[in-house]
């Protein structure tokens, strides 16, 4: 199994050479769409795109592809969201993720270990069982299960009853995992290419060119570029990004941090996330495990790591197991995440705006969301028409007073 995995990687790598699909193109003056922004999600749209045979697309990142928050994601997937509109857009997601190996041509490592979310109080449980009722009635395999079952999934869980917030329950949904981040960004990227996108790191766009109320190009530092579609991928610099065309988004940029561990016997084989004390982790093949929780509480561009926030991660884990507490960590790093007031994205056009498409908004959760995200915003491009999937996220639900309130989001998700 690994030695098939390692010469598929060493192929890989061979033909991205060959490919030179992280060299600079020859910029045109003029695509069918260009795309801001190289993460998952711009690189997933170009991907899809391409598939329904728009090839004269651009994609542009001001540093190297994937460098974004879809490099310091903890890259974990799952549907089991909270609201009607969410759940079934994460759901197909999910099982877009479960072929995209296929698809891309390219073992990215899908691991389906589950996930449970664990409630230390009664309004937790209460949040969670609500979570499980929605998430049956939409299709996704998500339920609750008590301590007993617990401890037969995660042995090392601390169980005691007489401890302040004891495990009471949790909502488990198996069909969650972890995916290999970069690999999924690779294989966008070179699949996108080979079908004829051009995709051209360190270029930064410095201002859109816009024309009455369209939106028809963008600028770089030495050279302007007309569209007949921008789209915009930017996440954590969206908002600069709409400011250009004097769009003002509900998004705020803020930090996330997470951190890993020195290598563990293998202890943990699910995903375990506390909506009481807002931290998750799990334990990678390598055997570290991966510590996340809430992004912090002040927007900022800054990724800078900070001694409060891992003490509020190894603190709230340490609660659920506190055989860690002599475990060394090795890294602490952190992205920026595009945050709306009501933890779901904003995907499609802006009203009384042309030629310009937003898929941002996605916070600490979106990477779970870019096949689905990619092949709607696609859709929409070819067709002209808003997919249903996507329509309650337009961003007009901010002013017609249609707000989510998606509060399963976030990656330490809390209902309560
Ligand atoms: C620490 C961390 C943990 C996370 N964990 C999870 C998780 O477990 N599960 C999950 O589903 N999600 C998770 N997320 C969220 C997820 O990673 C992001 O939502 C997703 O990666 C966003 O992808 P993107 O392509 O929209 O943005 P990005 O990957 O950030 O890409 C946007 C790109 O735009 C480029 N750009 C910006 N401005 C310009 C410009 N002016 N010109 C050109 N290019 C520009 C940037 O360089 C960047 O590469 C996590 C995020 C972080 C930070």
């Amino acid at each position: 199994m690994h030695q098939s995995i390692g010469i598929e990687s060493m192929k890989f790598f061979q033909d991205s050479q060959q490919n030179n699909f992280f060299d600079n193109h020859e910029i045109k003056n003029a695509y069918d769409v260009v795309i801001i922004g190289g993460g998952v999600h711009g690189l997933s749209l170009a991907h899809y795109l391409a598939k329904l045979g728009i090839t004269d697309v651009l994609v542009l990142d001001q540093g190297y592809i994937g460098g974004g928050a879809s490099a310091r994601t903890t890259a974990i997937l799952r549907a089991n969201y909270y609201t009607p509109e969410a759940i079934p857009f994460f759901r197909e997601s999910l099982k877009l993720y479960e072929t995209l190996s296929s698809e891309l041509e390219l073992n990215l490592l899908f691991n389906q270990i589950g996930r449970l979310d664990i409630g230390h109080s009664e309004s937790a449980i209460y949040g969670l069982q609500t979570r499980a009722d929605f998430n049956r009635l939409l299709n996704v395999e998500s339920y609750m299960v008590g301590p007993n079952e617990i401890s037969e999934l995660v042995p090392a869980m601390d169980l005691r009853e007489n401890k302040l917030y004891p495990v009471m329950a949790a909502l488990y949904h198996p069909t969650a995992g972890v995916i290999r981040h970069d690999a999924v960004v690779w294989g966008y990227a070179r699949s996108a290419k080979r079908m004829g996108v051009h995709i051209v790191p360190f270029t930064k766009v410095i201002d859109l060119i816009v024309c009455r109320n369209r939106v028809s190009g963008i600028k770089t530092i030495n050279k302007e570029v007309s569209a007949k579609i921008v789209v915009n991928a930017t996440a954590g610099w969206a908002s600069t990004i709409a400011n250009m065309a004097n769009i003002k988004l509900p998004i705020t940029t803020h930090p996330l941090q997470v951190a890993v561990t020195e290598p563990l016997k293998p202890f943990l084989d699910t995903t375990v996330s506390s909506a009481n004390f807002h931290v998750y982790a799990y334990q990678t093949d390598r055997g570290e495990v991966v510590i996340g929780g809430g992004v912090d509480a002040y927007p900022s561009y800054s990724m800078r790591s900070s001694l409060s926030s891992i003490h509020h991660l190894v603190s709230n884990t340490l609660k659920m197991f506190p055989m860690l507490r002599d475990v060394r960590l090795l890294r602490q790093w952190s992205g920026l995440c595009d945050m709306t007031p009501d933890y779901a994205p904003i995907i499609g056009r802006v009203n009384g705006i042309d030629g310009f498409l937003l898929t941002c908004g996605w916070g600490s959760w979106g990477f779970k969301a870019a096949p689905m995200a990619g092949k709607s915003v696609a859709e929409l491009i070819f067709t002209g028409k808003t997919p249903e999937l996507i329509k309650p996220f337009r961003l007009s639900r901010f002013s017609t007073g249609k707000i989510l309130n998606e509060r399963a989001s976030a990656p330490a998700a809390a209902v309560h």
